[in-house]
């Protein structure tokens, strides 16, 4: 059991499909007791998918455009546990001008929208849950290479980028308490952010033809399962780290051969 008696909070559960929700379900069976987080008329999908959990789980509230919510969700989370072992962060969203061509005509305000839900709120969501966090515990992220620009994904690539030197900057300032940073960033997964990327069949396409190990973007579950690994301690020496969970899509250059 990889997180037994660990707390672990999980953001970004939304709907079954959710890789929060495989991060959550897999947590639990490790081991861990878990709190999720949701927002606004969300909230209500987020504890539908609660029940499909092996074991309850409180779901509380964080909007993380909204400054107030991490000061609540920290006193919340230390009124209930104390302590806290593990943070996921599987937070993003980008306005429709974003996305789809949209980097050379987005409005800053969208733009600033999408590096603030994507990018920016692992920060604040670090600074308020770090000082409940003992040294050996671990904030784990979610990632879309951000090292390269792929066709339709446009500021939410630009916001990636973001993440992963958030990411970077989080882990030196969180080290020396004994807190690890690291991020899992994974292939091109059916779910509803992936859904709001038109031409997402590409990137199926994509990984299909040239993913060494092939890639089912119907399972999250290798995702998440990194996810939990880097959350334990069998990672106990990594921070700052980017994991790459594409079916070791970005190890090679052009597509298979066609028989
Ligand atoms: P999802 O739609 O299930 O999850 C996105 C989550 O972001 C939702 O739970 C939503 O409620 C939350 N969110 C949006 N705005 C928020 C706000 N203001 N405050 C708090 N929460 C907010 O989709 P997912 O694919 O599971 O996304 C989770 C993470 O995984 C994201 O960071 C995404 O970029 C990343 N990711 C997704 C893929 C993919 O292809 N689906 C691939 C790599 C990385």
């Amino acid at each position: 059991m990889l997180l037994e008696g660990s707390k672990v909070l999980i953001t970004g559960v939304l709907t079954r499909d959710s890789i929060a929700t495989s991060v959550a379900r897999i947590a639990q069976q490790q081991g861990a007791e878990v709190i999720l987080t949701s927002f606004g008329r969300a909230k209500r999908l987020t504890e539908r998918i609660v029940r499909h959990l092996e074991r309850p789980a409180e779901v509380l509230e964080l909007d993380v455009s909204k400054p107030d919510d991490f000061v609540a969700l920290a006193t919340q989370v230390e009124q209930r546990w104390g302590t806290l072992d593990g943070v996921l962060h599987a937070v993003a969203f980008a306005p429709e001008s974003c996305l789809g061509n949209g980097v050379l005509t987005a409005p800053w305000e969208d733009v600033a929208t999408a590096m603030e839900i994507s990018a920016y709120s692992l920060a604040p969501l670090a600074r308020h849950l770090s000082p409940l966090m003992p040294p050996g515990s671990a904030i784990v992220g979610l990632d879309f290479d951000g090292s390269r620009a792929y066709p339709m994904y446009d500021w939410m690539g630009v916001a990636k980028a973001a993440l992963e030197a958030t990411a970077r900057y989080v882990a030196r300032d969180l080290g020396p308490k004994g807190i690890r940073v690291n991020l899992v960033s994974a292939g091109p997964l059916r779910t509803l952010a992936a859904r709001s990327i038109p031409g997402f069949d590409e990137f199926e396409r994509a990984w299909a033809s040239r993913a060494p190990l092939g890639w089912d973007v119907g399972d999250p579950e290798p995702a998440a399962r990194a996810c939990v690994a880097l959350l334990s301690d069998w990672f106990g020496a990594t921070t700052g780290e980017i994991v790459r969970v594409d079916g070791g899509f970005h190890a090679v250059a052009i597509d298979r051969p066609t028989a």
